[in-house]
């Protein structure tokens, strides 16, 4: 069986590393916001380009953060509408929720499967205050059209850049192409932890600030707390894992647009819809999404044929139970994906015969 993505194939070849690292891990009996933290801190700041890195608990809580942030800071305030792409994972609209704040929500383009910029506009009101950019499945989103619409109406760019670490655009990576990012390193994704962490970049010195605290019970200085804050670190065992990670993810990415190339050329069954994508940087594959109007029998298919592949995803979040009074609201183009969408076998592990064998097996669909 071709896996979807094997993790462990991917971890084993860190394992020496890792171990390294873990013995002076029990020398230095250090496990909470350690060394390794600041240093992923600093390497991942420097990786972004950002002058700030704050490592948090997972990649929901670094958007959360981010806007609570922006409360205390008294640049947003509850009720605020935040617009968000309607085609998103979950967590980047509980995030807007958790933070007392409305979501809005805007459908993708149907070529990139991000927000729609020209759809944005019609959605603006004089309580929008917040664009969350979501550089979904590894594709950055128009962000030169949405950084012209930030500017016009005055909006704060958030970055959702958790399956886009890495992604270049005009020399500029994800984490740093709005006012503040949130990354996620849960395992699966293109640089994954071995168990949750989240990490916020950003360029603004007052918003890093109350961010270091908020992430800590609102308190910098111990048992003195100047904001109703959370216990949402970045662990510091994760952070080892990270350091050691950190310095091959452009390779992986590589391999992964590599992968990329290839599922684009050669398979060539017309039942399937293929991603679009310009060869460039802003793409780092963190899933590789075909469509197929049979795809439910598709993915039996691949299946009965050996290969593991994912629903990226099958419910939209305006259809879950629990955004029950969205439930009547139409977003087509959003819901036609959620059911045409399959995420094939792409990860740096994933060897050329397997990349071989997918392909031919799609192509006999
Ligand atoms: C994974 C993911 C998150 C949440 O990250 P966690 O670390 O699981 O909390 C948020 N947004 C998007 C787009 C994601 O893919």
């Amino acid at each position: 069986m071709i896996k979807f993505l094997d993790l462990h194939k991917i971890n084993e070849g860190y394992q020496s590393s890792f171990e390294q690292k873990m013995k002076s891990f029990f020398e230095k009996g250090w496990y909470i916001l350690g060394d390794e933290v600041t240093a992923f801190e600093k390497q991942f700041a420097t990786y972004c380009g950002t002058k700030h890195c704050i490592g948090v608990g997972n990649g929901l809580d670094a958007l959360v953060l981010i806007l609570k942030g922006y409360i205390q800071l008294g640049k947003l305030q509850k009720g605020d509408e935040v617009i968000v792409p309607a085609n998103t994972f979950i967590a980047s609209i509980l995030a807007i929720l958790q933070a007392d704040l409305v979501p809005v929500l805007v459908e993708p383009e149907n070529t990139s499967y991000t927000i729609d910029p020209e759809l944005i506009k019609e959605k603006i009101t004089t309580k929008t205050k917040v664009i969350l950019a979501v550089h979904l499945y590894g594709q950055l989103c128009d962000m030169v059209a949405i950084t012209e619409i930030s500017l016009a109406y005055n909006l704060l760019v958030i970055e959702d850049a958790a399956q886009a670490h890495g992604a270049v655009l005009n020399f500029k990576r994800a984490g740093n192409l709005g006012n503040a990012s949130g990354f996620s390193f849960y395992p699966g994704k293109n640089l994954g932890a071995l168990g949750d962490g989240g990490a916020i970049t950003t360029n603004d010195d007052a918003l890093a600030e109350v961010l270091f605290s908020l992430r800590n019970y609102g308190s910098k200085a111990k048992y003195e707390n100047e904001f109703v804050g959370v216990n949402s670190r970045l662990d510091e065992l994760q952070a080892v894992f990270l350091n050691v990670k950190l310095p091959k993810l452009d390779a992986d990415n590589q391999n992964r647009r590599d992968i990329a190339k290839r599922y684009l050329s050669e398979i060539t069954n017309d039942k399937i819809i293929l991603p679009v994508w310009d060869l460039s940087n802003t793409h780092v594959f963190h899933v590789f999404v075909i469509r197929c109007k049979k795809r439910d029998a598709l993915q039996e298919f691949l299946f009965e044929n050996g290969i593991q592949t994912v629903i990226h995803y099958p419910i939209p979040p305006h259809k879950q139970k629990a955004l029950q009074e969205w439930n009547s609201f139409s977003y087509p183009i959003t819901e036609t994906l959620h059911n045409e969408v399959l995420s094939l076998p792409i990860s740096p592990v994933l060897t050329e015969e397997e990349v071989s064998l997918v392909i031919k097996i799609l192509n006999l669909f």
